[in-house]
């Protein structure tokens, strides 16, 4: 089972991630930018820093090359300021990843985060003890990618096999879309910004308000 981490399973944790972005951009290259009119929700950590770049009027040659240096210092600059985020936790998050830990269902994280952010986010959580492995923003271009990389994954250790049930929950259409594009099942969750009805516009396989309403027959279908 693949999962999103913001909307999905923690809400409202942003605060201190958009300032790492904004900090990391200042520390690597003394630009002042910010994530105001950038639609963070459902996209990835580096597409996010482009785009705030690109807002600041900074051409795409000087981005690239002054990318990875952001993504090191955000990652850094996150870790250390990471608040405790079991509160930010989404209702049923914790029992749901906790009752496929017990029956030996691998779980796992594809998120726009950064790798160092999002193992960070789970930490601090209390939640990473129950997610095996994850599909983070620098390794793929989009979240499909992410998903494919996930998935290959989990056969390559022979979690999983070709009849395995695989599904990715997430709370943005842009997970629909990234599960839809690799064949997995679809499971919208509306603890996000995106509202049910919205969701449901997008024909996730399983639509649901929040995670305790997901029980584990209808996730392994
Ligand atoms: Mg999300």
């Amino acid at each position: 089972m693949l999962f999103d981490i913001d909307g999905t399973l923690l809400r409202r944790a942003g605060p201190h991630h958009r300032q790492a972005l904004i900090d990391a951009v200042r520390r690597a290259t003394g630009v002042e930018t910010t994530t105001e009119g950038v639609p963070v929700q459902g996209m990835l950590d580096r597409d996010i820093l482009s785009c705030m770049l690109a807002n600041a009027g900074v051409s795409r040659a000087v981005i690239r090359q002054h990318m990875p240096a952001i993504v090191t210092a955000a990652q850094r600059i996150y870790v250390r300021s990471c608040p405790d985020l079991r509160r930010r936790v989404c209702p049923g998050a914790r029992m749901l990843l906790y009752r496929l830990w017990r029956r030996r269902i691998p779980a796992g994280l594809v998120t726009g985060n950064l790798s160092r952010i999002g193992w960070k986010k789970m930490e601090r959580a209390g939640l990473k003890q129950y997610l095996r492995f994850g599909a983070f923003a620098e390794l793929a271009a989009d979240r499909a990618g992410l998903v494919r990389i996930a998935v290959r994954h989990a056969r390559r250790q022979g979690w999983i096999n070709r009849s395995s049930p695989v599904a990715l929950i997430g709370d943005h259409p842009n997970d629909i879309r990234a599960a839809r594009a690799n064949g997995v099942r679809s499971i919208a969750v509306a603890t996000g910004l995106v509202s049910a009805e919205e969701l449901a516009e997008h024909s996730p396989d399983i639509l649901v308000p929040d995670l305790r309403a997901l029980s584990l027959e209808a996730l392994l279908g």
